[in-house]
């Protein structure tokens, strides 16, 4: 039997105490040992000038490229063939020589990644599932990931979110038995101060059970997806509910935070929502500032962004130089980024990011053969919808899968079919399916867009 299935068998208060050994056992991997150190000298450069950090980064990235020379199949074949030395990489620009990687190359030949000179004792294994369930394995290292979470607690600390604040989490893990139908439907990890909310039991019968536990425990700090943090805050206003006092803080990670979710979050709550982008794979970070503002991590990783064909969004590629173990240069993590060309008044260096549009979706195909690739302006005022998803079979119409707010009526179905056509146009078929729940991916995330076209699906286009 694995542990999973050893977890799902136990009482509640057992897998307490098994959320909790495995909280201990991730907060030393990832705040123990050098954290300190690596912590300090991360927040020492949050206001260097923009001159330094990038001569910083610079001297990362051509270190790193001479290591991938030196000590990575893939990147030693690759070099060689583009007729480059490592010294030729010293600052973004000179990457552009070297094609843009994607997962399905890595998915070909993982070994091909593996630096050599990292021996396999030092290796921690990790992977990442995307939106299509096309997942990555990679190896890591206790120090790439400490350089990590240097970044990431520097971020939260910015907003006043210190080390062993407590946290009502809610994300993909399942810690709680899907088979289990009445509450809890949350578990403490007491080492690592979270308590781990399920996403899988978030359905009407059940929401109210989480808000009162919310309102017994009173955490500071709620963090997660916003798809999971919004079903909450809508729930909570349609019920006209509260949870008896204002938390300090609400971050949200791995999924856009969409213009609605943001309404709905502040309305329930009182509290604006932060976020930061990142990946597991390393290759970017994006931080959220006092002012609001969505800043490179210019010290993280080399971040490039590619224009997208439509001019105004760009993919974001990125080069891990913090990890010698597994060594991506210029890969292509799937993400869509708007870009800024204000400064912020913070002072901090480097580019700022105007909006994160995250993943990119299956796209909507429409009457004309246009393919939409972002759809969430349609549901940005539609404040009574508490879900919607939409799917598609045949290119020219689509359906629109709602989970209905309290108080939907006639007129939001209206202005749904409305805002819709405004965006689609008149030729493109709309319907609307009602539904009490949507389908998460098996990592827990909403999807915004379902394809069953194959030329509008992400992963036909991923693999182009
Ligand atoms: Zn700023």
């Amino acid at each position: 039997m694995d542990l999973e299935r050893i977890y799902s068998i136990l009482p509640w208060q057992l897998q307490n105490v098994a959320a909790s050994a495995e909280g201990w056992r991730v907060k030393r991997l990832q705040f123990g040992g050098d954290f300190p150190h690596i912590l300090k000298e991360a927040i020492d450069r949050t206001f260097w000038p923009l001159e330094k950090i990038q001569d910083y980064r610079n001297r990362q990235l051509r270190d790193f490229m001479r290591h991938c020379y030196e000590t990575t199949p893939y990147f030693q074949a690759l070099l060689r063939k583009s007729g480059a030395i490592p010294d030729d990489f010293a600052c973004l620009d000179s990457l552009r020589r070297l094609p843009v990687l994607t997962k399905h190359i890595i998915q070909e030949d993982y070994t091909a990644f593996l630096s050599n000179r990292i021996p396999s004792k030092a290796r921690l294994p990790a992977h990442t599932s995307g939106t299509t369930g096309a997942g990555l394995r990679f190896s890591t290292t206790r120090e790439a990931v400490q350089r990590q979470w240097a970044v990431w607690c520097r971020y939260r600390l910015w907003h006043g979110i210190y080390p062993g604040t407590w946290c009502a989490y809610f994300g993909g893990r399942s810690v709680v038995p899907l088979s289990q139908d009445r509450p809890p439907f949350w578990r403490h990890n007491y080492p690592g101060k979270q308590i781990l909310f399920s996403g899988y039991h978030m359905n009407e019968n059940n929401l109210n059970y989480y808000i009162e536990a919310i309102r017994r425990f009173q955490p500071p700090w709620i963090h997660g997806y916003p798809s999971l943090i919004s079903l909450l805050a809508s729930h909570m206003i349609d019920k006209k509910l509260d949870i008896g006092y204002q938390p300090g803080w609400i971050t949200i990670g791995a999924e856009n935070l969409l213009e609605h979710q943001k309404k709905l979050i502040f309305e329930a709550f009182g509290v604006k929502a932060r976020q930061h982008y990142g990946s597991v794979e390393a290759v970017a970070n994006i931080s959220e500032c006092e002012l609001g503002n969505l800043h490179v991590d210019e010290d993280f990783s080399a971040v490039e962004f590619l224009p997208e064909e439509s001019g105004c969004r760009y993919r974001v590629l990125g080069t891990n130089f913090t990890n010698p173990a597994f060594p991506l240069v210029r890969y292509d993590i799937g993400d869509v980024v708007s870009l800024s060309d204000r400064q912020c008044a913070c002072n901090r260096p480097g580019r700022v990011v105007e909006d994160i549009d995250g993943r990119l979706e299956d796209y909507v195909i429409l009457a004309n053969g246009a393919k939409l690739g972002r759809t969430d302006h349609i549901f940005k005022d539609m404040v009574n919808i508490r879900e919607a998803q939409i799917y598609q079979t045949e290119p020219g119409a689509f359906t629109i899968r709602v989970v209905r707010g309290t108080h939907y009526n006639e007129t939001d179905e209206a202005m749904l079919l409305s805002e819709t056509a405004k965006r689609v146009g008149s030729d493109t078929k709309v319907s609307i399916e009602y539904t009490s729940f949507l389908k998460r991916s098996a990592t827990g995330k909403l999807r915004q867009v379902v394809s069953q076209i194959p030329h509008g699906r992400l992963d036909a286009r991923e693999a182009t």
